[in-house]
């Protein structure tokens, strides 16, 4: 294991609150929840730390709330405003180091190792961009790895129980992870849920020192495989790497025939085979781009490409195919063989890319996309475009 890696784990205090005060500064300092109507079935989706105080948590529903806290000011989501501010944080991270993995939309894990000698003099100047150019206030973890800085993280936002937002930085120094862990609750080690927690009691298992001292042996007989994870995460050991989440520039599908053909209609029919195949791959990442691509080799394999950009970005099945078809007509030669057909899309929106799985709306999208996807499989491609042209 690299022991030189130095990781800070970034977390956003209370971020759907702080980005209602930025909105309504009348809000600071006072009691509020974010989420559902107290008078539904809505739940507190983030509790502004007045509002904790008072004993407002996340997942509580805002009609006990309310009860609880008889001022408490409730204010619905607004899921644009988070994802455009998450979205201004992790470029600001990226900018920072690009080095960088998002894992929700308001953690993210920055590789530091590059940055300078002191861990904690970063992580306060990171922290300080945060607050200072965003007006975010966050806590930082530092440690050799993820699980253990997460974790710091964790530690330092428990450690200040005031009525603001924690700030915290907690530096965990390097051979000092398994220390730094041996005290706290056994739960707060990522893969002990409610269940795992109670079997660990059973074996007089409370602290992650406790588990870290347990026979590995004995853990794996009972765990299995998770046991023996378990024994390495208590003993502040994770080999993880940074995952850097990678753009996607373009989408393409080729087909090389079996045999060269001659025929302007079989490569056509190809041409909008692939069409379909790069639509259906856009629309499954929630993803559209404005240039269409052809690409022909002939047989003597002299290859051409031919593209046309939209007046506006797309993922629609049938532009795709109008235009790759249209493509096709400006480069036909008639008598001449085809040996392979490629058709792609670039130009990609990358503002959906950013919006990623987090996003609610985009979550629900997804979620028609794939079960459209699933009727696909059961019933086929024509049970569905039979469906929409009855419809039209
Ligand atoms: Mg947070």
């Amino acid at each position: 294991m690299d022991s030189s890696r130095v990781i800070l784990h970034l977390d956003l205090d209370a971020f759907f609150c702080a980005v209602e005060e930025i909105k309504d500064p009348g809000l600071r300092g006072k009691a509020f929840a974010v989420g559902g109507s107290p008078t539904g079935r809505g739940v507190v989706t983030s509790a502004s730390y007045p509002a904790r105080k008072q004993g407002i948590h996340s997942a509580m529903p805002m009609a006990k709330a309310v009860q609880l806290c008889p001022g408490l000011i409730v204010v619905s989501g607004d899921h644009r405003s988070y994802g455009h501010y998450s979205r201004k944080v992790m470029a600001c991270l990226t900018a920072l180091s690009p080095q960088i993995e998002q894992i929700s939309i308001d953690e993210a894990f920055l590789d530091i190792t590059e940055l300078g000698p002191s861990p904690r003099a970063i992580g306060l100047q990171i922290q300080g961009t945060i607050l200072e150019e965003l007006d975010l206030p966050n806590s930082v973890g530092i440690a050799g790895n993820k699980l253990v800085a997460k974790i710091a993280t964790d530690v330092g936002k428990l450690g200040s129980a005031g009525d603001r937002p924690p700030n915290a930085i907690t530096v965990v120094p390097p051979g000092e992870e398994a220390n730094f862990l041996a005290p706290l609750p056994v739960d707060m080690l990522w893969g002990v849920g409610p269940k795992t927690k109670g079997r660990l009691e059973g074996i007089n298992i409370h602290t992650i020192g406790d588990l870290a001292a347990y026979s590995v042996i004995e853990l794996s007989r009972t765990f299995g495989k998770h046991g023996y994870d378990l024994s390495r995460r208590a003993q502040g050991i994770d080999q993880r790497d940074i995952v850097k989440k990678r753009k996607t520039k373009s989408i393409s599908n080729e087909q090389t025939f079996r045999e060269d053909i001659g025929r302007k209609s079989d490569v056509l029919k190809s041409i909008n085979k692939l069409a379909k195949k790069v639509a259906q791959r856009l629309g499954s990442k929630n993803l559209k781009g404005r240039t269409v691509q052809i690409k022909l080799r002939w047989s003597d394999f002299t290859t051409l490409t031919r593209q046309k950009t939209l007046p506006k970005t797309t993922n629609d099945a049938d532009v795709l195919q109008r235009t790759a078809s249209s493509l096709l007509d400006q480069v036909w030669e008639e008598g001449r063989l085809v040996r392979l057909v490629g058709v792609g899309m670039s130009n990609l929106d990358t503002e959906a890319q950013q919006l990623g799985l987090w996003d609610p709306e985009v979550k629900k999208d997804l979620q028609l996309q794939q079960a459209l996807k699933d009727l696909r499989e059961r019933f086929g491609e024509d049970a569905i475009s039979q469906g929409i042209k009855n419809n039209k």
